[in-house]
C-alpha cells in the first residue's frame, strides 16, 4: 500500500456496535505477534535454565492476568470468567508440563517448545465434534502470546496505563485488553476485525463508550495521534477531519442529542397512521440487558431476540438453566407484552473474534442456524427446554431461524413435542400453547409460504438474509455490498407474496431484518403489509414518529405504482421524493444516512 493510498483514506465504514459520536486522537494498539526463533540448546545447563525461564514467564502471564481481572471495572465484573479461563489454561497439562517436557526432550527453546504445544492443542481441538470447545483455541492463543511477551521481555502495553484520553486503535482486542480499559480515559475503540457479538463489541455497551469494529484496514490508515471522529450509530470512522468536519459533527451531535431526546419523548406514544392504523414496533435485541433500554424506546415487545450471545462467549455449552434464567428475565421485563424468542442461529457470519469460524468453504450455505440445531439434538433440545420452561413467566413466542422447506420446520417441530413431553412428564410448567413461528429468509421458504402458513402461528421476514439469499450476495462481503438493495423488485415481490401467503391462512406477519429500520422503507412496508416491525432498539422513536405520520392508504396507492418499477435504484428514487419533507429533516439530524446502511458490513470510502 502506497503513502499515497494511505493518504487518500479519509473515511472508513464499519460495523457500528455501540452508539454514540467521539472526535479524539488515535492510539494504536500494537498486538503484533512475537516472532519466535528456533534455538537447539547445546548444555544441561542452559536447558534446565529455559525451564526456568519458562516457569518465571508463565509466572509473570498468570499475574498480569489476576492483576488485570482484580482491576476489571465493576461493570465488566459479569466478563470476568473469560479471565478465569485464561488462568485455567495457564495451569493446564498440555500448555505448561508438555512445553517444559518438550524443552527437555528436545533441548530447545522454550519459544519454539510453547509454539509446539499450541500447534498439539489445536490439532486435538481440531478433532473434538463440539464446535465451541474447538473455537477456544483463540483463548489459547491469547494467553500463549502474553507467555511469549514475558519471554521477550517484552511489555504488552496494558490498556490499563492509558492515561489520555484517546481512542484506541486496533487490530483486534482480546477479552484481556478490554477488561483492563481505563474508564474514563478511553473515550472508545475501532478495531480492524471483529462483529456484533465480539468480546470488544459487547465490552463496549456495558462501558457505553462508543465503538465501531470490522473496519478491516484501521490500522493501517491510522497513526499514534492521529485525529479522529467516531460514530458509532453510523459505524463511520473520519481520519485526519478538517476544521469543517469537526465543527459540523460537533453541531451535528449536539443537534442529535437534543433532537434524540425529543424523539425519546414521544417513543411511547402509539404507531398509529393517520388514518387509524394502529402498527407494532418492537425491538431485536441480543442481550438480556438491552430489555429495559428496549422499552424506554418505546418497544411494544420484543419482535427477535437473538439467542447466539450465550453460545459465543464460553468456553463451554450454556445450562440449560443459565438460558432459563436469562429467558424468564427477558419475559417478565418486557411483560405483558410479547418476547419472541429465535432459537440458535449460529453459523455464517456469526463468530465472535473470539472464536474461529468453523471451516467450511460457503458458511452462509453451510450448516448454519435450524440446520446445526437439527444436528445437534441435544444442544437444541436443552435450549427448547430453556424457552419453554420460561413461557410460564411471560408471553414468549418460540421462532425457528433459516427454515427452508416444510420438512425442516416438521422435523423442528417434532423435537419440540418431545420436549414438551420431557416437560410434561417431569410436572414443569410452561405455555402449552406457545405460539411457534418461523423466520422466513430463505427464498425457497417464500416459495412455500402458502405450505409453511399451515403449520405455523406466524412469520417473521427477516430480509438480512433474504436479500443475501435471494440476490446472491455474501451479507458479509465489501465488495458486493452495493448489491444489497432491499428496493431490489425481487426482495419487494418476495415481501408481498410471504404477507399475502400469511392473511390468507390468518396467520401475523413481521419484518424483523434491517429494513424494518430503515426510514426509508417505512411507507414501502406498511403498503405491502407488514403490520408489525421489530428493529433496533435505537430506531424504535424514529419508525414510531415515521408511521404516525403516513397513511396507509396512501402507502397502498403508492405501493401499487412501486411494483411496477423495473429497478431498485428507480425505486428508490420514487420513495426518497415522497419521503423528502419527513427525512431531511431526519437527515439533518443525522439521524439516518441511506438505505446502504443495511449492509451488515460497509464497503470503504475514499475521499
Ligand atoms: C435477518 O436475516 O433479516 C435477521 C433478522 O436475522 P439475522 O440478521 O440475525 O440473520
Ligand atoms: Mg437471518
Amino acid at each position: 500500500m502506497t503513502e499515497r493510498y494511505k493518504e487518500r483514506v479519509k473515511k472508513l465504514r464499519g460495523i457500528a456496535v455501540s452508539p454514540g459520536v467521539i472526535i479524539g486522537k488515535a492510539r494504536l494498539v500494537d498486538r503484533s505477534r512475537v516472532k519466535i526463533l528456533y534455538q537447539y540448546l547445546v548444555s544441561e545447563q542452559q536447558v534446565w535454565g529455559e525451564v526456568e525461564r519458562f516457569k518465571e514467564a508463565l509466572g509473570a502471564a498468570k499475574e498480569q492476568i489476576a492483576g488485570i481481572k482484580n482491576k476489571m471495572p465493576e461493570q465488566l465484573r459479569k466478563h470476568a470468567f473469560i479471565l478465569d479461563t485464561h488462568l485455567m489454561i495457564l495451569e493446564d497439562s498440555m500448555f505448561c508440563n508438555a512445553t517444559i517436557q518438550t524443552i527437555l526432550s528436545e533441548k530447545i527453546n522454550a519459544e519454539w517448545a510453547l509454539k509446539k504445544s499450541v500447534q498439539n492443542i489445536d490439532k486435538l481441538f481440531a478433532q473434538i465434534d463440539d464446535r465451541y470447545i474447538k473455537e477456544r483455541i483463540v483463548d489459547v492463543e491469547y494467553v500463549a502470546e502474553r507467555v511469549l511477551r514475558c519471554l521477550a521481555g517484552k511489555e504488552q502495553v496494558s490498556l490499563s496505563e492509558i492515561n489520555e484520553r484517546v481512542i484506541i486503535v486496533a487490530h483486534e482486542l482480546s477479552p484481556a485488553d478490554t477488561s483492563s480499559i481505563n474508564i474514563g480515559k478511553v473515550m472508545g475503540f475501532i478495531t480492524d476485525v471483529g462483529g456484533r457479538t465480539s468480546h470488544a463489541a459487547i465490552m463496549a455497551q456495558s462501558l457505553k463508550i462508543p465503538a465501531v469494529v470490522g473496519l478491516e484496514t484501521v490500522t493501517h490508515h491510522v497513526q499514534d495521534g492521529t485525529l479522529l471522529i467516531v460514530d458509532g450509530y453510523a459505524g463511520e470512522v473520519i481520519i485526519d477531519p478538517d476544521d469543517e468536519e469537526i465543527i459540523l459533527y460537533q453541531e451535528k451531535q449536539i443537534q442529535r442529542e437534543a433532537y434524540e431526546s425529543g424523539i425519546i419523548r414521544l417513543s411511547h406514544l402509539a404507531a398509529e397512521t393517520v388514518d387509524g392504523h394502529r402498527i407494532a414496533v418492537r425491538a431485536n435485541i441480543e442481550l438480556l440487558e438491552e430489555v429495559v433500554a428496549a422499552k424506554d424506546h418505546g418497544a411494544e415487545g420484543i419482535g427477535l431476540y437473538r439467542t447466539e450471545y450465550h453460545y459465543l462467549r464460553s468456553a463451554s455449552l450454556p445450562a440449560e438453566e443459565d438460558l432459563f434464567e436469562d429467558y424468564r428475565e427477558v419475559a417478565e421485563i418486557i411483560a405483558p407484552a410479547p418476547v419472541t424468542i429465535r432459537t440458535l442461529d449460529l453459523g455464517g457470519d456469526r463468530v465472535s473474534s473470539g472464536h474461529v469460524p468453523a471451516k467450511e468453504t460457503n458458511p452462509a450455505l453451510g450448516l448454519r442456524a435450524i440446520r446445526f440445531c437439527l444436528k445437534e439434538v441435544g444442544l437444541f433440545k436443552s435450549q427448547l427446554r430453556a424457552i419453554l420452561r420460561a413461557s410460564a413467566f411471560g408471553k414468549v413466542q418460540l421462532m425457528f431461524p433459516m427454515i427452508s422447506g416444510v420438512q425442516e420446520l416438521l422435523d423442528s417441530r417434532a423435537i419440540l413435542e418431545e420436549v414438551m413431553s420431557e416437560l410434561d412428564r417431569e410436572g414443569r410448567d410452561y405455555d402449552r400453547h406457545v405460539r411457534v413461528g418461523v423466520m422466513v429468509e430463505v427464498p425457497s421458504a417464500v416459495a412455500v409460504a402458502d405450505i409453511l402458513a399451515k403449520y405455523v402461528d406466524f412469520f417473521s421476514i427477516g430480509t438480512n438474509d433474504l436479500i443475501q439469499y435471494a440476490l446472491a450476495i455474501d451479507r458479509v462481503n465489501e465488495h458486493v455490498a452495493y448489491m444489497y438493495q432491499p428496493f431490489h423488485p425481487a426482495i419487494l415481490r418476495m415481501i408481498k407474496q410471504v404477507v399475502e401467503a400469511g392473511k390468507k391462512a390468518g396467520i401475523d406477519v413481521a419484518l424483523c431484518g434491517e429494513m424494518a429500520g430503515d426510514p426509508l422503507c417505512t411507507c414501502i412496508l406498511l403498503g405491502l403489509g407488514i403490520e408489525e416491525f421489530s428493529l433496533n432498539t435505537v430506531g424504535i422513536p424514529i419508525i414510531k414518529k415515521i408511521i404516525r405520520t403516513l397513511s396507509l392508504e396512501e402507502c397502498r396507492k403508492d405501493l401499487e405504482k412501486i411494483l411496477e418499477l423495473d429497478t431498485a435504484t428507480r425505486v428508490r428514487d420514487v420513495v426518497k421524493a415522497k419521503m423528502k419533507p419527513l427525512l431531511t429533516d431526519l437527515h439533518h439530524q443525522g439521524l439516518i444516512t441511506s438505505y446502504n446502511n443495511n449492509v451488515d458490513r460497509r464497503a470503504f470510502q475514499h475521499a
